[in-house]
């Protein structure tokens, strides 16, 4: 950055579209401050951020050092303001995300020259532009959440297709903004508004799905899990699917909040989330109902293809062993197990609670004849 600093050559205007859009970057942070920091703490969501809106302007009216400079101010204010203190966005994070970015602004700062250029090869430059910014900062993330939680789905490394849609839309306005610059800078401060709008519809995005998640083991709460439930039999009815529910309670597990303590506890709660969640297909709901109980949903699966999901699952939570936090440093959890009660529609019942009941009746068989098994009620009966 710095070589790219001392590289350039400068122009009057150049340092009055710095300016223009660090006050501007300034204003927006100031504006979104409570949105900000609500949005933070309720997802923690590393990358959604307005502020490619000025970084990425920047790389097409200015000189590539001057962009790069203008990004790392334009975290430096943020942190400074906004994000400093919050648990959720430690220092080290703050300065990851803004080397991202600016790299993203060299790399797109060589794409793009620096310099508009009108007609289609112009247009093509800021497209080309964009690609790279994007590219660059979405490979440097996936990397970064690839290592650090070993994550490998695409979803989890490059974000859903909402997100994706939210960065493209803010490097729009990103090239809408330097055009503006360039041939109206009056008009430039009205961005605001619908970076501000763009900003609150991504909280409200985030409220929504926070509302739907149980924050102790990252899967569904009861009440989504029901509603998504109701409306996958909903969408069935008439048609010749037949749906697997199954209903998990772990064995004893008072035992392990009473050798370990409640917060180890939680700890493997989120590990049996997980557990279950990878012994399922992509479509599968896992839920937690609460307590120590989950329920899956597997849709369009015939009664033995449930049996076999239902006793993988079983055997995953009997292998599981988790490391827990305790007073005398790491300790670790073994041997685990789960009753499973299993209730197929549309044999037991066509409406949600009703194969809930008969999932649960199966569970109950399971635990008061041995445990750690797979009661199916449609057998059983
Ligand atoms: P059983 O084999 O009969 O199911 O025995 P159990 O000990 O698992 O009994 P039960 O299912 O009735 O008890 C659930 C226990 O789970 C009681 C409670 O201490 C614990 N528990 C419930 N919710 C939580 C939670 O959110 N965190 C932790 N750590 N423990 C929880
Ligand atoms: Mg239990
Ligand atoms: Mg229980």
């Amino acid at each position: 950055m710095t070589w790219a600093l001392i590289r350039s050559e400068y122009h009057v205007a150049d340092f009055g579209y710095f300016a223009g859009l660090l006050a501007l970057a300034v204003v927006q942070a100031e504006l979104s401050r409570t949105v900000e920091r609500l949005r933070v703490r309720i997802a923690g969501a590393p990358h959604i951020n307005m502020t490619s809106v000025w970084t990425f302007g920047g790389v097409l009216v200015l000189p590539t050092g001057l962009a790069a400079l203008l990004a790392v101010l334009v975290y430096g204010h943020l942190w400074l303001r906004v994000w400093r203190g919050m648990s959720q966005r430690p220092t080290y994070r703050v300065i990851y995300s803004a080397a991202a970015v600016v790299l993203s602004t060299l790399v797109s700062g060589a794409c793009a020259g620096g310099r508009f250029e009108t007609g289609l090869a112009g247009s093509a430059l800021i497209i080309a532009a964009a690609v790279a910014y994007t590219v660059t900062n979405a490979g440097i993330i996936a990397v970064s959440v690839r290592l650090h939680t070993g994550a490998r789905s695409a979803r989890a490394l490059f974000g859903g297709v909402d997100d994706n849609l939210l960065e493209f839309a803010t490097l729009v306005l990103g090239g809408m903004t330097a055009l503006g610059l360039v041939y109206e800078p009056f008009l430039v401060p009205l961005v605001l508004l619908p970076v501000q709008v763009l900003h609150r519809s991504v909280l409200v995005r985030q409220l929504e799905v926070a509302a739907r998640i149980d924050g102790k083991t990252g899967v569904l709460n009861a009440h989504a899990w029901h509603e998504l439930t109701q409306r996958e039999f909903a969408e069935a009815a008439g048609a010749q699917d037949t749906f697997g529910v199954l209903m998990l309670d772990l064995d004893h597990f008072k035992r392990v909040n009473d050798t370990y303590g409640h917060l180890a506890g939680d700890a493997v709660l989120k590990a049996v989330a997980t557990t279950i969640s990878e012994q399922v297909r992509d479509y599968d709901s896992v839920g937690r109902f609460g307590g120590e109980e989950f329920v899956v949903l597997l849709p369009r699966a015939a009664e033995d293809d449930v049996l076999v999901v239902a006793e993988r699952i079983r055997r995953a939570v009997q292998e599981l062993v988790v490391d827990v936090p305790g007073a005398e440093g790491t300790r670790r959890v073994r041997g685990l197990s789960a009753s499973i009660g299993v209730a197929m529609y549309p044999v037991a019942g066509r409406a949600v609670d009703r194969l809930l009941h008969v999932a649960d009746s199966a569970l109950y068989q399971a635990k008061h004849t041995g445990r750690n098994q797979v009661v199916s009620m449609a057998v059983a009966a």
